[in-house]
Order: C-alpha cells, then structure tokens, then sequence
C-alpha cells in the first residue's frame, strides 16, 4: 500500500517499529470490583502525589487513582515500573490497594473480580511525541502519552490533522514536535 501521509499510532509498540524512537514502556497494573449496589462515588478520586508518581523516578510506584465505572464497578489504579513483563505482580497489586484503602477505607468491603497490566509510552520529558517524523518523510508520529492519552486523543487527533492537512493551527504543535529528539530511522 502506497499513501503520502502514515501515522504511527501504536503506543507503546511504537518502538517495535521504530526502535530509535526515544520510548520506554512504563508498566501499569489496574483493578475493578464488582458492582457495587449504590454508587459509593460519583467521580473520579485521584491523590495530589499522583503527578510525583507520573513523572517521578525511574522506581516503581503508586498512586491512588478511583474512578466509577457506569455499569456500578470502581476501577482502582495504579501503578508504574520501568523494565517489567507484563505479568500480573502481586507485591506491587497488594501496595496500589493498600494504598486505596488508605484513602477509602469502605474498599475493603469490596471484591476486586479481575486485575490486570498496560504499559505506557513514556518519554524522557513526558511529553507526547506528535509530528512528523525527522529523517522519515511522510511518517507522522503519534505516540508518547504516558499515562493521558485517553484525556488528550481529541487534542492529539487535532494535531494529528493539521499535520497531514496543513490546516490552520487550533493547537501549538512545537512542544510536541518530535524533532527535539531527532530520533534516527
Ligand atoms: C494502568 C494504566 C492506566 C491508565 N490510565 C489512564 C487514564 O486514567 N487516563 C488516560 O488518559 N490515560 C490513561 N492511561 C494511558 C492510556 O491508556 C494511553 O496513553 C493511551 O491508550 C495511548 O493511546 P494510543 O492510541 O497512543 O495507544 P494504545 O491505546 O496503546 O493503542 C495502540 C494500538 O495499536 C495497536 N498496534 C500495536 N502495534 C501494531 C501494529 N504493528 N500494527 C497494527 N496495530 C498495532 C495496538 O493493538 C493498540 O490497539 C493508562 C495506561 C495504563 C497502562
């Protein structure tokens, strides 16, 4: 197949494809409980050291983060590491719901029915790497977004457009350029 635009747009496995890409994968586990009978909250919970967590040190960590789902489970997160398969680490599950607990105790009470992994595509400077690609014309990348890509697809997907169209700019695309990388083909 032939295009004069391709997005790579594959997470963290971008770097399969492009292994100079300045990408690390940064594991995270997650938990769900069953439905709950009332809600217990309405929105998201998150604790202030969940931004030391994102962007702290290359050692594993936690941070509580509960959100509610709408068919009445909670999510509970989460956790990073560096350097990790993608098994299931008890140690690391017992500190993220522990840590959960501290915050809501009523948790307890709760049954979590299923925990699992994803990893992230962390950058050095935590930011996502959106733009065209230096040294491979046509190739856009897209990729890089740690722990928000969820929260900034719309964003991303802007950017994304006024790379490939040239349209006019809603958004500044410098910080996210990846040429400050310059990573090679
Ligand atoms: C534990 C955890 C909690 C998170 N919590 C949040 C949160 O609360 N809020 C938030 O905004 N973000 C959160 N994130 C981060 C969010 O999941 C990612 O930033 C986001 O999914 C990245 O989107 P993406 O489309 O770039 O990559 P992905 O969602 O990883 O999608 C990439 C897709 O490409 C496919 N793919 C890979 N290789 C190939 C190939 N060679 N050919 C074809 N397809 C391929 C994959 O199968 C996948 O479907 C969390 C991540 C983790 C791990």
């Amino acid at each position: 197949m032939e295009a004069t635009h391709v997005v790579l747009a594959t997470g963290a496995d971008a770097i399969k494809l492009l292994p100079t890409l300045p990408i690390r994968k940064r594991k995270g586990h997650l938990a769900i409980t069953d439905r709950l009978p009332r809600p217990l909250i309405r929105h998201q919970l998150i604790e202030t050291g969940y931004l030391q967590s994102a962007h702290g040190s290359d050692h594993a960590s936690v941070a509580f983060n509960l959100q509610p789902r709408s068919a009445g489970q909670l999510l509970i997160g989460s956790s990073r590491q560096f350097e990790s398969s993608g098994e299931v680490e008890l140690p690391i599950v017992k500190r993220m719901l522990e840590q959960a607990v501290s915050y809501v105790p009523a948790l307890r009470d709760f049954l979590v029915t299923r925990i699992w992994t994803g990893f992230r595509a962390a950058t050095p400077d935590g930011l996502p790497l959106i733009g065209p690609c230096p040294n491979v014309p046509g190739l856009i990348l897209a990729t890089g977004h740690e722990g928000l890509g969820i929260t900034t697809s719309l964003a991303t997907a802007k950017l994304v457009r006024q790379h490939v169209t040239g349209a006019k700019a809603e958004i500044d695309p410098t910080p996210y350029l990846p040429d400050h990388f310059s990573p090679a083909t």
